[in-house]
């Protein structure tokens, strides 16, 4: 409980100090970017255009990583922007699976949604699919190529888990516990910024949900992972859903 605190205490103070640092850096920023512009349009020097070219290069960068800490900020807490209704994860996946692969991609990764059509869980759909999209992306940057990432779903009386698949590297034990530590990344320079899972903890924090991860998958195995998430079952489904179960004798 104490750990979770402090975390949520650091989110929340992250948060602010996100917002603040992108709007004061979004400005001097954009004044780089568009010298830099202007020095590659009009430059008679081919070195300083080249140069130039590397500056915007780092300019779209900064831009990137201001963009996600604004959306850190936006998304990762104010809990009072959530709206509830029922959600599909099934939906979830597939919106997330979609914008995957707009993408492209030459690694041939393929991502399977076998979230059963009818689990509904009380949530926000565009807070839910951002968890999606950020477990898909992880799980495809750990995959080796042509590998598959699979979503699937598992009902409980009140609540729906689910689960995200890979075939990756794993994560190592040590690696395991700082995994939702915000900037932790083992990504190379440039390539990650270490709240992705920040932010999906928090979201589901705010969904009264758990997480929890397993690496490697299975006993003795070399690597991949699975990241596992329980949410509270959307209610009128619940009553629906128990009966057809308990008729069918069908779980799952
Ligand atoms: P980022 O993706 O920007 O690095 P995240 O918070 O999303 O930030 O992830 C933190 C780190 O957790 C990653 O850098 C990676 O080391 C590890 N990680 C997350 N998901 C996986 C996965 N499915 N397989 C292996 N490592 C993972």
């Amino acid at each position: 409980l104490e750990q979770k605190l402090i975390h949520s205490e650091r989110l929340a103070s992250i948060g602010q100090l996100a917002a603040g640092v992108a709007h004061e850096i979004g400005n001097p920023v954009t004044g780089v970017d568009c010298l830099a512009q202007e020095l590659r349009d009009y430059s008679q020097s081919q070195d300083a255009r080249e140069i130039a070219d590397q500056i915007l290069e780092q300019t779209k960068r900064i831009g990137k990583i201001l963009h996600s800490l604004v959306s850190f900020a936006h998304t990762g807490q104010a809990s009072e922007q959530m709206t509830v209704e029922s959600v599909s994860l099934y939906r979830c996946t597939d919106e997330a699976i979609a914008l995957l692969s707009l993408h492209q991609d030459t690694r041939g990764i393929r991502y399977i949604n076998n979230c059963h059509m009818d689990y509904l869980v009380s949530g926000d759909i565009q807070k839910l699919t951002q968890v999606l999209i950020n477990l898909l992306s992880n799980a495809r940057d750990a995959s080796p190529n042509n590998a598959v990432v699979t979503v699937n779903t598992i009902p409980w009386e009140h609540s729906i888990t689910l689960e995200v698949t890979d075939q990756g590297s794993g994560i190592s034990e040590e690696n395991q516990k700082r995994l939702f530590e915000p900037f932790f990344t083992t990504k190379g320079a440039g390539k990650g910024t270490g709240l992705g899972l920040a932010l999906v903890y928090s979201i589901i924090e705010e969904h009264f949900g758990t997480i929890s991860v397993r690496s490697p998958v299975n006993e003795g195995d070399q690597g991949g992972t699975c990241i596992s998430i329980s949410l509270p079952r959307h209610m009128a489904e619940l009553k629906s859903s128990t009966r057809r179960e308990t008729e069918g004798n069908l779980v799952g």
